[in-house]
């Protein structure tokens, strides 16, 4: 974050105000985390803070403290819009363009409030007046602990903050071993558990609450993997009729389309999930090495991400968009090795 921005936003903070934060649709560990990790600060230095998501997230990431306050926008509608059309500033953060946030985005687009970006994946667009991008950090999480560093607020990190801090960081570096995991990130996870993050209880709530229908859908979406060798690539497909057979909850599927990666010389992993209710196909795409996966999605499935971690949508059926991704694949050829 530039010195700019950094003296903008301590400006900004001085007086009292009323604070919009925003995290992107279906919200996953950063996103959830990296809000009410600011939200705490912001309330407890006077601010009139309110988390506002677009739709509803995992009952995995319930737990943290603070995630009974955060304002469902499909379901709190007025409430929320009216949070939107007062606020004096906007934070958003682990996106970084409006169309991120589904039935929200006419809303944001119209807000007259001062709008601060926080957030690692590529291609910001300008919509905010304060902007700390910055594609190489791990997760929104760890930049919100630098951003309390660059206002000289590090001692305000309560054990609260530092549990909701730990858990973004830790759902989106795949439990510290991503690429974008630096020394620094390990510093930073460092001083959140001496701050308070009960690590062994985080990691127990996130991964080790199944309910037996999910590792059943587990075993559904392994069955239907398809592997490509030719292309170094593997997909998976869950149909809704699937979903539905294994009672789908919001989050079953999260982390499925790693297992393709799990697969010797398997380099670019996909899975599609069909939404009856949103009539699209869900895609998530991850690769390893140099396969830009925000690319592929940008350029075919009208989404983004990271280099090796994307998702985008398919207004076709199932059946056809896994046939448009297989015809796609040829000309990627020499790029997937
Ligand atoms: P996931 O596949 O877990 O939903 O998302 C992987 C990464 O891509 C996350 O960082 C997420 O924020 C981003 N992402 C997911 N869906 C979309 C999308 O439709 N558009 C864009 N721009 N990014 C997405
Ligand atoms: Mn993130």
């Amino acid at each position: 974050m530039n010195l700019e921005h950094i003296n903008a936003l301590k400006t900004l903070l001085e007086s009292t105000s009323k604070i919009a934060i925003i995290p992107h649709k279906n919200p996953d560990g950063d996103a959830i985390g990296s809000t009410l990790g600011l939200w705490h600060y912001l309330k407890n230095k006077g601010h009139q803070a309110t988390i506002v998501a677009p739709n509803d997230f995992p009952k995995f990431l319930k737990w943290m403290p603070g995630a009974a306050q955060i304002l469902n926008f499909e379901k709190e509608n007025s409430q929320a819009k009216e949070c939107l059309e007062n606020a004096d500033i906007i934070f958003t953060l682990d996106f970084n363009h409006l169309g991120r946030v589904g039935q929200m985005t006419p809303y944001l687009e119209g807000a007259a409030a001062t709008f601060v970006m926080v957030d690692h994946h590529q291609q910001p667009a300008d919509y905010a007046q304060i902007m700390y991008s910055d594609v190489a950090m791990s997760s929104t999480c760890e930049m919100v602990c630098h951003l309390l560093e660059y206002l000289g607020d590090t001692d305000c990190i309560t054990s609260e903050m530092a549990n909701c801090l730990y858990t973004g960081i830790m759902t989106d570096t795949g439990s510290f071993k991503y690429r974008s995991t630096t020394s620094t990130t390990h510093r930073i996870i460092s001083s959140l558990i001496e701050k308070g993050a009960e690590n062994t209880t985080i990691h127990h709530r996130i991964y080790d609450t199944n309910a037996p229908s999910r590792l059943h859908l587990l075993g559904c979406a392994l069955k239907n993997m398809v592997i490509l060798e030719g292309y170094h690539a593997a997909y998976i497909t869950l149909s809704q009729a699937e979903l539905d057979a294994y009672d789908y909850k919001k989050g079953d599927t999260e982390g499925f389309v790693n297992y393709g990666l799990t697969l010797e010389d398997i380099s670019f992993a996909v899975i599609f999930i069909e939404s009856k209710d949103e009539g699209i196909i869900k895609i998530s795409f991850r690769s390893v090495g140099s396969f830009s996966v925000n690319d592929f999605a940008r350029n075919h499935f009208e989404g983004g991400g990271h280099t090796n971690a994307a998702g985008g949508k398919s207004d076709r059926s199932l059946l056809d968009t896994v046939s448009f991704f297989e015809s796609l694949l040829p000309s990627y050829q020499k790029e997937l090795g």
